[in-house]
């Protein structure tokens, strides 16, 4: 199929996320043949680093060998069975390790496909868990302002972006938000914590659950906050009887410079939700672990009693399998610490951006980089992208910010090309 023909067969016939199809009149859809380390190569041999690895999942470069291996290995065996009923040596093992990652404190695993099913999961296990012990009106939420949590109709609930959401307001049940702690603006993080102890002083009786994204907003642009506003929230939680869920569906797997963020805080959530990273870009997976004493709310001769919910995939072997190949190279690579020692240096390589009079707020956490934009116009976002297309850098900027959240295996000559083609780009998108 030649490429013209392809794009417009694409247009025709895939409905593509996150877009308004019209703009594809203006900007081609770029068609990818393959892709290796950071690279994606379209089918012209154009090369893009993949600097926002894909939308977050991709952890290891693409065409990963030992993630690939994994999976061939289990695909010559075993593809999929139904986890009702029945159980297999992948899905045990990821659920062995992930709670021994928790140092054993959340030692139970429910999978889903993607990471909104993993929000649903946590707000109905919460929900169902207060039902399970008596405190039936115990049914809502509290999230942040600016708050991600997937774009289901349960998901949208808790989910704080107008973009995502207002189409749907007649369909979505709305939680209430309290102030977001955002580094940027000192005293918004005591001002938070004021506005959670105070709903939660009015609320607990109705409130079955708190969820945050530890440590980084991501998809609201990147917004950072102290691992000291995590522990005062859960206390506060713990005070009110109120669910703690940390959604580190995009912040998990070392991506803030841990293996989890909320191990920053020394806290241990009442619910942890993974995806994105959790097969290194390789299969749709995602889990919410969840600790012993809300099992057992559960356990019980009623069946009514029990989490029934289910997704036809849940525990699909092959994507299981992948999970723990990533597991082994976080182990073998030693990942986080590897990553830790090099972000200075990765820092260093930032100064021409940091000294860039259109950049501000340029921050780090882990392997994420962000900085904020002025004298933008509002067609910012999509003008850079476009640019950064231009000088081979897939680059997706959160309206005025611009983010780097590259594959861990970036060089640190890939590192240094991307910092040259976003000054390129930023200066061509603001003339
Ligand atoms: C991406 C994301 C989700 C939703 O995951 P999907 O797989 O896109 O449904 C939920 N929460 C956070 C924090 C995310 O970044």
């Amino acid at each position: 199929m030649n490429n013209k023909n392809l794009l417009a067969r694409s247009l025709a016939a895939v409905w593509h996320p996150c877009t308004q199809m019209k703009q594809h009149e203006q900007f081609p859809l770029i068609p990818i043949d393959h892709a290796e380390g950071v690279w994606l190569v379209d089918c012209d041999g154009h090369r893009y680093l993949d600097a926002v690895s894909s939308w977050w999942v991709n952890l290891f470069g693409h065409n990963n060998s030992r993630i690939r291996a994994a999976i061939q290995l289990q695909l010559a065996k075993l593809e999929h069975v139904m986890l009702a009923g029945f159980t297999h040596e992948p899905v045990v093992k990821l659920s062995e390790r992930l709670s021994a990652l928790t140092d054993h404190q959340l030692g139970h695993c429910f999978y889903g496909s993607d990471g909104a099913s993993a929000t649903e999961i946590a707000l109905k296990m919460s929900a169902h868990y207060w039902r399970n012990e008596g405190h039936e009106h115990k049914t809502q939420f509290l999230a942040l302002a600016g708050s991600y949590h997937g774009e289901t109709l349960g998901a949208l609930g808790v989910t704080d972006v107008a973009l995502f959401r207002d189409a749907y307001a007649p369909l979505i049940r709305m939680s209430a938000t309290i102030p977001a702690p955002d580094l940027r603006f000192p005293g918004t993080q005591e001002g938070s914590l004021t506005a959670l102890e105070n709903h939660l002083e009015q609320h607990h009786q109705h409130l079955a659950a708190f969820i945050v994204e530890p440590l980084i907003q991501a998809a609201s642009g990147m917004i950072f906050h102290e691992p000291e506003f995590l522990r005062e929230a859960k206390r506060l939680c713990e005070q009110y009887q109120v669910h703690f869920i940390a959604d580190e569906i995009a912040v998990g797997f070392g991506r803030s410079g841990t293996f989890f963020a909320h191990q920053q805080a020394g806290i241990t959530p009442d619910f942890l939700c993974l995806s994105k990273g959790i097969t290194g870009g390789y299969l749709p997976l995602s889990v919410v672990m969840t600790r012993h004493s809300i099992y057992k709310a559960f356990y019980h001769d009623n069946t009514a009693r029990g989490f029934l919910h289910s997704h036809s995939y849940t525990g699909n072997a092959l994507a299981c399998s992948a999970a723990l190949a990533v597991l082994d190279i976080f182990e073998s690579d030693n990942v986080i610490n590897a990553n830790r020692e090099r972000v200075p240096a990765l820092n260093r390589l930032t100064k021409p951006l940091q000294h860039h009079p259109a950049v501000k707020q340029f921050r780090n956490r882990g392997m994420i980089w962000a900085f904020d934009v002025t004298g933008t116009s509002s067609d910012f976002a999509r003008c850079f992208h476009q640019a950064a297309l231009k000088h081979g850098v897939l680059l997706r900027p959160i309206g005025h910010t611009v983010y780097f959240m590259p594959p861990y295996t970036i060089t640190d000559d890939e590192f240094e090309l991307l910092v040259t083609a976003t000054l390129e780009s930023l200066d061509e998108a603001l003339s």
